[in-house]
């Protein structure tokens, strides 16, 4: 039996794990968070709100499943990885701003950090057969992939939110159409992965079928391909290192594109790279503002193209510094926050 904490209950990919929990008579949901809808009665330990660490210390679970969205996940992944207790890792917001304090914690638990992200976890499983070369993200563009600024002008939060070939929660679902949330992966590998950025490329591909790829040293290059369906890699994390079934179909091959990221048009991710080679707390403070503006925008206090340019100015406008610990970190992000120049 895997005793299972599940943050983020009620999102997209709390509620897709949820499916697979069920599934699984040797998985058990022992503990269940949300942010504010009641879930009473999901789990044997439930909460709304909160502290997450309490709930997590109360449940003593073999796997963290967390899936909260933004830095409000900070807590539960330091805690996990900390306690050495095995994190499933969707909340992406947490690594990217935590980086080496994450790493750190890791290493002083000692226990598993298992990539949810589908393009992570693709990596992830690529990265078995040896030491990974260089990587490949793959993006599916986005909504708006193929325009430029002046017809991004005026886009609507509406247009913003339709994705392509992923449904997912509003936040990361704005952060694909603005390519933020490539910017974030870029992040997030170079953590998980130990690679420098220079040698984690991020392509286009539309259909969103080949979710990663890791080129070794002997010119093979290994991809991870499949449909689009988040249950596969939150089955993956859940089941590690079993892999059981889903009831996703096998995949039926089709062409096969891929293109180069239009990075001036698409600011945030270009922004997400200089941030992560600069290091110290410009991941944190990139992240930050960014939750800031894409939540202005779902408000329609600001324009699709601000997003980036008001991450560009707070990204300008702090020192970076390293964080020695949590509080500095936590404080990093509040300052941030604070930055941000938008009405509330
Ligand atoms: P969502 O908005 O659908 O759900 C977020 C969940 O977090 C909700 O249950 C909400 O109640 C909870 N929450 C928010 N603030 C909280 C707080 N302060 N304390 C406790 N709980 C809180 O988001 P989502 O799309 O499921 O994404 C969750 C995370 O997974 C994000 O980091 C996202 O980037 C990542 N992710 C999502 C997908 C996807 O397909 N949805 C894919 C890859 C990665
Ligand atoms: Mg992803």
């Amino acid at each position: 039996m895997k005793r299972i904490a599940l943050l983020g209950a009620t999102g997209s990919i709390g509620r897709q794990a949820i499916e697979v929990i069920d599934a699984h008579s040797e998985l058990e949901l022992v503990a269940a968070a949300s942010g504010s809808q009641r879930i009473d009665g999901l789990a044997p330990l439930t909460q709304t709100g909160g502290d997450l660490t309490d709930l997590l210390e109360r449940a003593r679970p073999d796997v963290v499943l967390n899936a909260v969205v933004g830095f409000a996940g900070l807590s539960p992944t330091m805690w996990a990885l900390e306690h050495g207790v095995t994190l499933a890792l969707a909340n992406k917001e947490s690594l990217v701003a935590a980086g080496e304090l994450a790493l750190r914690a890791q290493e002083r638990g000692g226990g598993e950090l298992i990539p949810v992200d589908s393009e992570h976890s693709a990596l992830f499983q690529c990265a078995k057969l040896g030491e990974p070369e260089s990587l490949v993200l793959t993006a599916s563009g986005g909504p708006f992939r193929g325009r430029v600024p002046d017809e991004l002008q005026t886009v609507t939060p509406e247009q913003a939110l339709a994705h392509p070939t992923w449904s997912m929660g509003p936040k990361v679902t704005i952060d694909s159409a603005t390519l933020a949330n490539k910017g974030l992966e870029l992040i997030e590998a170079h953590f998980l992965f130990g690679v420098s950025y220079e040698r984690i490329e991020v392509v286009i591909h539309p259909p969103s079928i080949v979710h990663g790829l890791v080129r070794f040293r002997d010119g093979a290059t290994i991809a991870h391909l499949g449909y689009p369906d988040m249950r596969v890699p939150i089955s993956y994390a859940l089941t590690y290192p079993d892999r059981a079934a889903t009831s996703v179909p096998p995949l039926e091959l089709t062409t096969l594109e891929f293109h180069p990221p239009d990075v001036e048009t698409f600011r945030l991710l270009a922004l997400a790279r200089d941030a992560g080679e600069r290091g110290g707390t410009y991941p944190c403070v990139y992240n930050a503002a960014n939750e800031v503006a894409v939540q202005a925008f779902l408000e329609r206090r600001i324009g699709f193209l601000e997003i980036a340019s008001l991450v560009e100015d707070v990204l300008g406008s702090v020192d970076g510094a390293a964080a020695r610990d949590l509080d500095e970190l936590v404080e990093a992000d509040r300052r941030a926050r604070d930055l941000v120049a938008v009405a509330r």
